[in-house]
Formats: structure tokens, C-alpha cells, sequence
């Protein structure tokens, strides 16, 4: 077996009966457990549970009606509720926590027939840009185990990357879910905001947190794009759409190039985009020079906005109805703050008090209602770029994978790693993350970005260049290469 096969091998082979979902199954297990020592992809593996799945999927496998994903091995973020098994956040205040119900995420995904073998590892409650700040310890980059795997789905991204799983679902407020994909070499797509139900999914900033898809190629994120998506009652802002479907036929499209953005990348780092640029354009794609105005004030404006939400978001974990709590306290106030600085790692204390400082009286106006204004502004930046192009290019990440602990202690140079995609995420746009080549041995991504419910064209476009490259098949070597 292939520990890197796409989904259409692996449909195939279980169709024909080439191997058994149990033997997929337990070929994956056995994966993980060789590996995640040194990766810490996972916070929780559910072994047991997923090969008891698998008998059931081997025996709908020989029914009429087969699920599209019936059978094949997912991991989920783990913020995903899922009923019966842990769901930490990556926090401690959470670390036993156990969730009544399902989030639509898990639901769907699970009947469109993918068995879950376990949780990922993240930053504590989707806040970091490196996997540093999980109170059950950082991911390692599988193309190097000294670097990060970047943030916070790292451990989606790194257990994709490093063939533990076909593919992941991951969260995406400000980059989350295209930096982590940028960072180990594999694609990864932030649908627009509401496209994805947050249902379920533990909250950081609600206005602008969204699921999406990890995996090996833009076919497969697309695939398990269509087990994620779909209007939801019980998520307010969840939006009533088209499901996301592919254009019929191949459209020569015109790709918006932000040249300011690019100006401060490394040479060897332009030089792959460039080579991009040239690809798209040789398959029919005309590029145009565009201006993105506002967005150098879009991280700024993000955590402004993003910390505010957290901080009314985490409100919640007081350690009464569940969560940690202290023991040691000798009132209720004491108690609610021991649960609290007990719970909580530094940087999600930070966002909480610094949300909680922009939303208090005085400072409402200059910094909440002023961040409001420039993510209006930065949105309307891309809609107006919008007016003349398809789609637009942009990098992902400015740097290559950072060597763990190297930001840690700086968090504006750690809060620089989201520059390119947190002005996406404050205009709700959709993000494709995708691989286009590699400095020092590393993988580097690229962008593609598309207008609001514009999927489709995004991920054609992401599609028909990886049929022309072959960067999303490169794979670590993890000294394993036999079973390759
Ligand atoms: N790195 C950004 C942050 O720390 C984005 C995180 C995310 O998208 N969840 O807030």
C-alpha cells in the first residue's frame, strides 16, 4: 500500500477489492504510531473505533449505494466536536473535554462515508502560526523535524504531508489553514466564509473562522470540500448556496498579480511564483498587474478584531459546567480566575486581554470600530480589483519553514507569517494554498484567490496546474521509504 496514494487509487482499490478498508485502515494506524513520536500529528488516535468502522465500510463496500468517500481514512482538527471522542483545542482547559454531539463537519464527512481515524494537534484554540502553542506540544515539519509545520492546523498539514492520512479537515482564520499547507507541501483550500458550517467547531473569532479541506492534490481537496460544504440551520451565518461544482469546460481566465506583495520575497522565492505565473499562462491564463490597496494595514486591523472576538468567544470556559477547573480556590470569583490562568496558555491570555482592552469603554471607537472600518476598506480593496479579474495570485507565507522556537519568542514577527492571508480572510474570499517549489529543500506555496462562492474556478484553475507540475507529489523523506 501507498501511504501517499490520492483518492481516486484509493477508491479504486477498495472497489475492486485490491485491499480491504480494514487493511487500509490498519495500514494508516500503523503509520501513525511509527511516526507520530516524532511529528505529534496527533492528540488522539482512535484505533478501536476506526476499525470497527472499517468492518462496516468493508460490508457497505459490497452494497448498492456506496458512499463517495466510504472507506477512505480522514483526521479531523482537533476543535471538531466529536461525540464520544476527546476534543481539546489543543488546550488544557479542554483536555478531557468530551462532546455531546457532533459538529455538521464530522457528521457530514462521516456520511459521505470517510472514517475518522483520530484528532490533530494545533495551536491551543486555532491561535499561532507554528503549532508552539499546544498545551500537548508542538508538530514537527516532516521535511525537516527541527522546523514548524506552521499554523495552527499543523498537524492536518504535517500528517498529510507526511502520508498518515489521505487527507484532513483543518480551520482557517487568518491563514490557518493556507499556511500550514504552504509550510509542509500540500494543498489546502479556505472556502468563503459561510460555505462551511462553524457548527460544532469551537469558536475563536467567530466572523471569520471556516473549515476546509488538507490534502495531496486540488482534486482531493475538492472532493472532501464537497463532504464539508452545504447550508446549515444551525450555524447563523451559514450561507445558502450552489454547492461548489466545477466549470464544464476549461476557461481562459485573467489573473490579478499583486506586485506590491511580492516585492519583499526572497529571489529563489519570486522565482518559483514567477515560474507559476509563466504556467498559467501557457495554459491560457492572461496575468494583470493589480493594486491591493489597505492590505498592509490588514494585520493590524485583524488583531484588533480577531482578539475581541476570542475574548468574548473564551468568556465561556469558567470551569463550572465544563472545562478545567482549579482546585484550589476559596471563593467563586477565585475559582473562576484560578480555572482561567490555570486553563490557558500565554498566548491565547493574551488575546484575551488584549481583546478585552479594544472592546472596553474609551477604547471601543479607536480601536474595534476603527479595525471594523479598515477591514470594510480592505474588502472593498479586493472587490474592486475583482471588477477586472478572474482570480488573484498571491504567495502564502513570506518565508519558507521556520525552525521551532525561532519566533517564538516575538510575537509580531510570528503574527508577519499571516501577511498574505489575513487580508483574504478579513474580505471572506476564498484561498487556495497550493505548492509551486522549494527553497533549501523546503516546500514554499502559492496562492490562489477567487471572488466570494467562486470555488470552482479557483480550484480549476489549481487543478489544471498540477496536471502540467508534479511539485504536490514530492514527499519527506521519513526513512520509511520501503512501504513507499
Ligand atoms: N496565525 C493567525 C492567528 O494566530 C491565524 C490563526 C488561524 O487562522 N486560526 O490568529
Amino acid at each position: 500500500m501507498k501511504p501517499y496514494a490520492g483518492l481516486r487509487e484509493l477508491t479504486q482499490g477498495l472497489r475492486s477489492k485490491a485491499f480491504s478498508t480494514v487493511e487500509l485502515t490498519q495500514f494508516y494506524l500503523d503509520r501513525i504510531h511509527r511516526l507520530n513520536e516524532r511529528l505529534n500529528c496527533f492528540i488522539t488516535v482512535d484505533d478501536e473505533a476506526a476499525l470497527e468502522r472499517a468492518k462496516l465500510a468493508d460490508q457497505r463496500l459490497s452494497q448498492t449505494d456506496v458512499p463517495r468517500l466510504c472507506g477512505i481514512p480522514i483526521a479531523h482538527k482537533d476543535l471538531f466536536c466529536t461525540k464520544g471522542l476527546r476534543t481539546t483545542c489543543a488546550s488544557r482547559t479542554l483536555a478531557s473535554f468530551v462532546a455531546p454531539y457532533d459538529a455538521t463537519v464530522v457528521r457530514q464527512t462521516s456520511a459521505a462515508g470517510a472514517n475518522m481515524l483520530g484528532k490533530t494537534n494545533m495551536d491551543e484554540f486555532a491561535m499561532g502560526s507554528s503549532n508552539e502553542t499546544s498545551y500537548f506540544g508542538p508538530v514537527s515539519n516532516p521535511w525537516d523535524a527541527t522546523r514548524s509545520p506552521g499554523g495552527s492546523s499543523g498537524g492536518s498539514a504535517a500528517a498529510v504531508a507526511a502520508g498518515l492520512v489521505p487527507f484532513a479537515t483543518g480551520t482557517d482564520t487568518g491563514g490557518s489553514i493556507r499556511q500550514p499547507a504552504g509550510l509542509c507541501g500540500v494543498t489546502g483550500l479556505k472556502p468563503t466564509y459561510g460555505r462551511v458550517s462553524r457548527f460544532g467547531m469551537i469558536a475563536f473569532a467567530s466572523s471569520l473562522d471556516q473549515g476546509g479541506p488538507v490534502a495531496h492534490s486540488v482534486e482531493d481537496a475538492y472532493e472532501l470540500l464537497r463532504a464539508m460544504e452545504g447550508y446549515d440551520p444551525a450555524d447563523s451565518t451559514s450561507a445558502n448556496v450552489e454547492p461548489t461544482a466545477l466549470p464544464a469546460t476549461h476557461e481562459n481566465l485573467v489573473i490579478g498579480y499583486p506586485e506590491a506583495l511580492f516585492d519583499g520575497l526572497d529571489a529563489e522565492f519570486s522565482s518559483a511564483i514567477d515560474a507559476a505565473r509563466g504556467r498559467f499562462e501557457a495554459l491560457g491564463h492572461s496575468i494583470k498587474t493589480i493594486e491591493l490597496p489597505h492590505v498592509d494595514a490588514a494585520i493590524a486591523a485583524y488583531y484588533v478584531l480577531s482578539g475581541a472576538e476570542a475574548s468574548t468567544n473564551l468568556a465561556r470556559y469558567d470551569g463550572v459546567r465544563y472545562g478545567h477547573r482549579s482546585g484550589d480556590q476559596n471563593d467563586l470569583a477565585d475559582m473562576y480566575r484560578s480555572s482561567r490562568s490555570e486553563g490557558f496558555g500565554l498566548e491565547v491570555k493574551r488575546r484575551i486581554l488584549t481583546g478585552t482592552y479594544s472592546l472596553s469603554v474609551g477604547y471601543f471607537d479607536a480601536y474595534y470600530l476603527k479595525a471594523q472600518k479598515v477591514r470594510r476598506l480592505v474588502r472593498d480593496g479586493f472587490l474592486a480589483a475583482f471588477a477586472d479579474v478572474d482570480l488573484i495570485l498571491a504567495p502564502v507565507a513570506p518565508t519558507p519553514a521556520f525552525e521551532l522556537g525561532s519566533l517564538k519568542a516575538d510575537p509580531v514577527q510570528m503574527y508577519r507569517q499571516d501577511i498574505y492571508t489575513i487580508p483574504v480572510s478579513l474580505a471572506g474570499l476564498p484561498g487556495l494554498s497550493m505548492p509551486c517549489g522549494f527553497v533549501d529543500g523546503l516546500p514554499i506555496g502559492m496562492q490562489l484567490i477567487g471572488k466570494h462562492f467562486e470555488e470552482g474556478k479557483v480550484l480549476a484553475a489549481g487543478m489544471a496546474y498540477q496536471q502540467e507540475t508534479n511539485w504536490h507529489e514530492q514527499h519527506p523523506a521519513l526513512g520509511d521509504e520501503s512501504v513507499a
